[in-house]
C-alpha cells in the first residue's frame, strides 16, 4: 500500500519515449502471426520485423499513445504492447537507470526522473 495516496506512476504524466523512438519488433509478436500486438496498429519494416505505426519517422508518436506528452498519457494497448515497450523501464524503476528514458524526457522538456519520483 502506498504511503502517499496521491502518488501515480511517473509514466502516466509523461509518454515521452512513445513519442521519441522507433518501436520495432519481430513479426512473430503480431496477433496475425503468433503474438498479441494488434497488427492493424503496425506497419511492416523489414521482411522479418514490424514497427508500431507512427514511430518509423522523423517525428515519432506511437499510434497507440493516448493523451498529450507531459500531460496524462495512456498506452491504449498496454496489455498487448510489444516487447520493446515491456522491456523499457522508467529510469529509477527497480533502482535501475535508463539513459533512453532520460533522453526522451529531456527532448520533451521534462526533467529526468529522480528518486523523489519513486517516493510513494
Ligand atoms: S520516457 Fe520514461 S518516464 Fe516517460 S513514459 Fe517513457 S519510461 Fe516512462
Ligand atoms: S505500444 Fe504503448 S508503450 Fe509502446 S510505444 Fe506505443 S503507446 Fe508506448
Amino acid at each position: 500500500m502506498s504511503a502517499n495516496p496521491e502518488w501515480i506512476h511517473p509514466c502516466r504524466p509523461c509518454g515521452a519515449c512513445c513519442s521519441t523512438f522507433r518501436v520495432s519488433f519481430a513479426h512473430a509478436e503480431l496477433n496475425s502471426v503468433w503474438g498479441e500486438v494488434p497488427t492493424d496498429l503496425t506497419e511492416p519494416l523489414t521482411p522479418s520485423r514490424s514497427a508500431m505505426r507512427g514511430t518509423n519517422c522523423a517525428t515519432p508518436r506511437c499510434v497507440a499513445l493516448d493523451g498529450a506528452v507531459g500531460g496524462f498519457t495512456t498506452c491504449t494497448i498496454h496489455l498487448t504492447r510489444p516487447s520493446p515497450c515491456r522491456e523499457f523501464n522508467a529510469a529509477g524503476e527497480d533502482g535501475e537507470p535508463n539513459e533512453r528514458c532520460d533522453q526522451a524526457r529531456t527532448k520533451w522538456g521534462l526533467a529526468p526522473l529522480t528518486a523523489a519520483d519513486w517516493a510513494r
